[in-house]
């Protein structure tokens, strides 16, 4: 699915999007020239810290902020100036804004035409809240109201959908079974859907393509592999993936560095405990996680971190470290990927 998504048909486009905000204390934040497609059935992912301007983006999509400049299509319609509520879009807040003394069917038959039950219930079906639909909104767990706000957006069968963190609010348990269910509900290509998140791991789960925003611009968009395996620039790189990727001088690395690098990065696969290893450190910390355990190595030119393949080695211990010059990212003095660095 991710393959073809240049050839299809543009479900939404932001093009040349500018917005900017000023605040009593003098601080202003803008969103720059942002223009991006979204094929049709595609899950574009926008990921950011916070602050970045990933729901003042959405809410301009949504159609509940007004850009100063640019065009919103969706399916090659200028909506731009159209009211939210002739968009046709379905949105989703981290907050569930469900109605709490209306059932649960009632909220989710809320705004289609009436009588539809059969719609009501297959949208309540692929969220897995059947059970539930006839009990009152304010006696669902906050997992089930999110279910239920999804399955809501869903019964619209909207031209696009819009989802803002739907996820956060749920605790970590709760939070990786909706999104396995989102995956099979987004990935099985009947929607056009923008997701925002600030979560690097929720974005490469969902996403068939990741927009990484910082400070109102987008920084760069691929695939979740390629944002991954070749940020564009030191912020992606380090913002994406986790353990993050460790930075350090290029000139540390001497020969081994490419020409015009400026920093060397090194994920934790990168960077292997190798009683041969021709460097040198000492382990600062390690973190297992139970299906994976990482060493984290001060050396004289910087923190590394290493994924263990063995044994955990102890606190304070001294050990050789190896480096898969293969594996090493370098950036120029700008902080740009440099393209000679890249290896099949
Ligand atoms: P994110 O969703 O990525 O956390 P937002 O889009 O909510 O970011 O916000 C981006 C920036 O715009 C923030 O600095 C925020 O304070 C500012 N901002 C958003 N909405 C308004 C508003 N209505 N008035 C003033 N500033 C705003
Ligand atoms: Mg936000």
């Amino acid at each position: 699915m991710r393959a073809d998504v240049a050839r299809r048909a543009v479900g939404l486009r932001l093009a040349g999007i500018g917005r900017t905000f000023h605040n009593e204390r003098a601080q202003s934040f803008a969103l720059r020239d942002v223009s991006l497609d979204v094929a049709r059935h595609e899950c574009l992912v926008i990921l950011g810290p916070s602050g970045s301007g990933k729901t003042t983006l959405l809410r301009i999509v949504a159609g509940l902020e007004r850009p100063e400049a640019g065009t919103v299509s969706f399916d090659g319609r200028d909506v731009t100036a159209e009211p939210p509520e002739r968009r046709g879009a379905g949105v989703v807040f981290a907050e569930d804004a469900l109605f709490p003394h209306m059932s649960a069917f009632e909220n989710i038959a809320y705004g289609i035409p009436r009588g539809d039950r059969e719609r009501v219930r297959a949208a309540a079906a692929s969220m897995h809240v059947e059970h539930l639909l006839e009990r009152r909104a304010n006696t669902l767990s906050g997992g089930e109201r999110q279910r239920v706000a999804l399955a809501r957006a869903l019964a619209l069968e909207p031209v696009i959908l819009l989802l803002d963190e739907p996820l956060a609010r749920l605790d970590a348990p709760l939070r990786l079974a909706l999104r396995l269910e989102l995956m099979s509900v987004l990935r099985g290509g009947s929607y056009t859907t923008v997701l925002v998140t600030h979560d690097q791991s929720e974005a490469m789960a969902l996403g068939d393509r990741i927009a990484v925003m910082r400070e109102g611009r987008i920084e760069q968009l691929g695939s979740p592999r390629d944002v991954y395996d070749r940020p564009a620039n030191l912020f992606v790189a380090s913002f994406v993936g986790a353990p993050a990727m460790a930075l350090l001088a290029a000139a540390s690395f001497g020969s081994l560095a490419p020409p015009g690098a400026e920093t060397i990065g090194l994920r934790a696969d990168a960077v292997l405990l190798s009683a041969s290893g021709e460097s040198a450190g000492r382990v600062r910390a390690v973190e297992d996680l139970g299906a994976e355990a990482y060493a984290y190595v001060e050396t004289p030119n910087g923190t590394l971190v290493s994924r263990l393949t063995g044994p955990a080695p102890g606190l304070g211990e001294n050990v050789r470290l190896h480096i898969d010059a293969a594996k090493m990212h370098s950036f120029d003095a700008e902080g740009r990927r440099l393209a000679h660095a890249e290896r099949a």
